[in-house]
């Protein structure tokens, strides 16, 4: 075995498995894709280590875990045509490429697709097309697809997105209202008009750029301003909208506040005045809820019981 390929397997086994990545498929492909060869020239050393990296434009290619998680969220098939939004490297469509039949994918920045295109021809990966220009709008010429990964951060989920989904199509898209943090969500489409949205947590992306994205300048594009949202300057401006009132610990709708960490591995709870009785109440109240409800089994505390 080489020595990346030594890496890379570890990698796989310390980064993915060990962290929560069940499919086998996923694993098995990212055993096999060379992400050296995807870095920029330089940076081979730092290949697997378990992070993002730079690329050309200012922008990076994902962290190895983020690219498993979105895939296996993504459960491509054999079969699938698949829309990735945000070549970047090309590496997140080299890994769908052996998990599906063809993969579409879209970079706005002309330089990294022609980039990407050379190096995924080069490597051999003859079922990725890769196109540029705005992927918050799709690819209508090559829609309906099985399965769309969008690899940047928008501040909602772009309708037409949506709509270029098959039945039973999945869009894995990081959303939120801050290019600091966005929620991981998998929307699922049943009917004509019915998705649903399941959502894998925190996570960070470089934003997304365009007509149902963010604009250039980082404040929302034109068609997707929603009136009284905005996009936060300040620490401050962003935890004045996202704080929310609480009902008393002993109300039933205290813990259900919690419901939407219920698919989480792992829920971190904690505060900074160390020891309020409030902080023990709310502590013990999530906690019970979480264990109740949603089946978690594992308590690891860092503190007092009290
Ligand atoms: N999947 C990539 C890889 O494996 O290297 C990583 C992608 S990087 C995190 C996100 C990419 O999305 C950037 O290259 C960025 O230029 C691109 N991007 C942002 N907005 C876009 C848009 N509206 N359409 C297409 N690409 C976009």
């Amino acid at each position: 075995m080489t020595e990346f390929a030594h890496l890379r397997h570890g990698m796989v086994d310390v980064q993915l498995a060990r962290r929560g990545i069940r499919d086998r498929r996923v694993l098995n492909v990212m055993k096999q894709i060379p992400r050296e060869q995807f870095v920029e020239p330089g940076f081979e050393e730092f290949a697997y280590e378990d992070g993002a990296l730079p690329i050309a434009n200012g922008q990076t290619i994902s962290q190895p875990y983020i690219v498993a998680l979105m895939t296996e969220a993504a459960e491509l098939k054999p079969p699938d045509k698949v829309l990735e939004v945000g070549t970047g490297s090309g590496y997140a469509a080299a890994v769908a490429s052996r998990l599906a039949k063809t993969v579409h994918t879209i970079e706005r920045h002309e330089d990294l697709a022609r980039v990407a295109a050379g190096r995924l021809a080069a490597l051999g990966y003859d079922n990725c097309i890769v196109h540029t220009g705005d992927g918050t709008r799709g690819l209508l010429e090559a829609a309906p697809f099985d399965a769309i990964l969008v690899a940047a951060g928008g501040p909602i989920v772009p309708d037409a997105l949506k709509r270029q989904l098959s039945i039973g199509g999945r869009l894995v898209i990081p959303v939120g209202d801050s290019e600091q943090e966005q929620s991981l969500l998998r929307i699922t489409r049943w009917s004509d008009t019915e998705y649903d949205e399941e959502t894998f947590g925190a996570v960070r992306f470089v934003p997304l750029i365009g007509e149902q994205g963010w604009a250039e300048d980082g404040t929302r594009s034109a068609s997707n301003h929603v009136p009284g949202r905005t996009h936060f300057r300040s620490l401050t401006e962003m935890i004045g909208a996202a704080v929310e009132p609480l009902p008393s610990f002993c109300d039933p709708d205290f813990g259900a506040l919690f419901d939407r960490f219920a698919h989480s591995r792992v829920v971190l709870l904690g505060e900074a005045s160390h020891g309020t009785s409030e902080f023990y109440q709310a502590r013990a109240a999530i906690t019970r809820h979480l264990i109740e409800k949603h089946g978690f089994t594992t308590v690891a505390v860092e503190a007092g019981l009290a």
